[in-house]
């Protein structure tokens, strides 16, 4: 059942603006010209080629991030309407949440992250090896999503008036989900009372903020086992332990006796992600009731009131744990896993050795240290570019 839109939604009419004045759209609201933006972004369409859990070239079926951000969105909006949220920025958060992340997923991340630490601006460096940190960048190691509003608020250039797609403050604010305290006071410095405020105040996100990062959770938890049984390292019987996809698959059983293998696995996973939906709308209603909550600043002054109920946040966490240890360290995923941190650790000293080999810095790029530049420039590649250059910069082919 939908709902009108509710007073503590976010609304349009009266965001908080945008970076630079623009005029408004005659026929969009300003969401729906966020969500447009991200569409036609460039980092969008690398999303196609960036891993989700398994590399791209190993099988065309797989979630990759591109369709991954996708079911997010698909999620966000679905709930958003039946609890009365603004879709169009759901949908905005949701399609740009993943834009700053590495090739190769969590690999890259973290291979990419413990480069920027060890040979980090902000680090003591007696050898002199790194040029110092400037002011229009955030302080050392990688965080992907910070990098994710560095890509909308910088790094695209699609403007003749702006770097970046200069969002609405309240998509931003979306998009910005986690933040160290150091990035958040130098967010603060750049933008007083922006994105970085509310994690130094405590502060809760929009409720549709909220909504894409618990969309995002339901997203992989259910698509993972679908691509952990399609790539065969994981298997139905192991995932019988786990209570909340056993509970489906034997009601499925007892409904369709001679249902096996795919058709039984969607059936019970579909399932299972319908209730996540039914279990995150019946919570969050009963929660917003009983906060009394009447506009957008009580959500903001509240914890964060979008969530499963406590039954099925242990049956989810039973489930990560689950992905966790069978999945995503499956020794043949660690070995793919060494293979990505080869490469991204290999491409960074290369390319800060020899900065002639990054694509020049846009006109009206804001000056960086050679460390960020090549973070950036990494940050940004697909899996199989990464691959590419990396062969074609050490003669090695790792992947084939
Ligand atoms: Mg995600």
């Amino acid at each position: 059942m939908n709902s009108p839109l509710q007073p503590y939604a976010c609304n349009p009419e009266h965001s908080r603006g945008r970076r630079y004045l623009q005029e408004a759209a005659p026929t969009r609201n300003e969401f729906q010209r966020d969500r447009d933006r991200v569409i036609h972004s460039s980092a969008f369409r690398r999303l196609v080629y960036k891993t989700q859990v398994f590399l791209n070239h190993e099988g065309d079926l797989f979630r990759t991030r591109l369709t991954h951000s996708l079911e997010v969105a698909q999620l966000g909006r679905s709930i958003a309407r039946s609890l009365g949220l603004h879709e169009d920025l759901v949908e905005a958060i949701a399609l740009a949440h993943d834009l700053g992340h590495t090739p190769f997923g969590h690999a890259g991340q973290d291979a990419l992250n413990a480069c920027l630490h060890q040979f980090a601006p902000d680090v003591e460096d007696p050898d002199g090896w790194c040029d110092p940190r400037t002011p229009h960048e955030p302080s050392g190691g990688f965080e992907h999503n910070l990098q994710s509003l560095r890509v909308v608020d910088e790094l695209e250039q699609r403007y003749a008036d702006f770097n970046g797609l200069n969002l609405c403050f309240e998509t931003r604010e979306g998009i910005l989900k986690h933040c160290s305290r150091a990035n958040a006071l130098w967010l603060e410095g750049r933008e007083p009372g922006g994105v970085g405020q509310r994690f130094l105040s405590g502060q809760s996100p929009s409720l549709e903020a909220q909504l894409a990062n618990l969309a995002d959770e339901i997203a992989y938890n259910a698509h993972d086992i679908d691509d952990g049984v399609r790539s065969g390292l994981l298997s139905l019987e192991q995932l019988q332990g786990l209570e909340l996809f056993e509970r489906h698959c034997l009601a499925v059983r007892q409904r369709y006796p001679a249902l096996q293998g795919k058709r039984l696995l969607y059936e019970s996973i579909r399932r299972m992600l319908t209730e996540q939906v039914y279990d995150v709308i019946a919570s969050s209603r009963a929660a917003l009731a009983a906060a009394g909550v009447q506009t957008l600043a009580d959500v903001r002054a509240q914890p964060v009131l979008l969530h499963f109920s406590s039954d099925m946040r242990q049956q989810s966490s039973a489930l990560k744990r689950f992905l966790m240890s069978h999945l995503y360290r499956h020794p043949q995923v660690m070995v793919q896993t060494e293979r990505a941190r080869q490469v991204v650790t290999e491409l960074y000293l290369i390319y800060h050795q020899a900065p002639e080999e990054l694509p020049q810095p846009a006109d009206a790029a804001a000056p960086l240290s050679l460390c960020r530049r090549v973070a950036d420039h990494i940050a940004g590649m697909t899996d199989r570019y990464a691959i590419r250059e990396h062969t074609r910069l050490t003669g090695q082919s790792l992947f084939d």
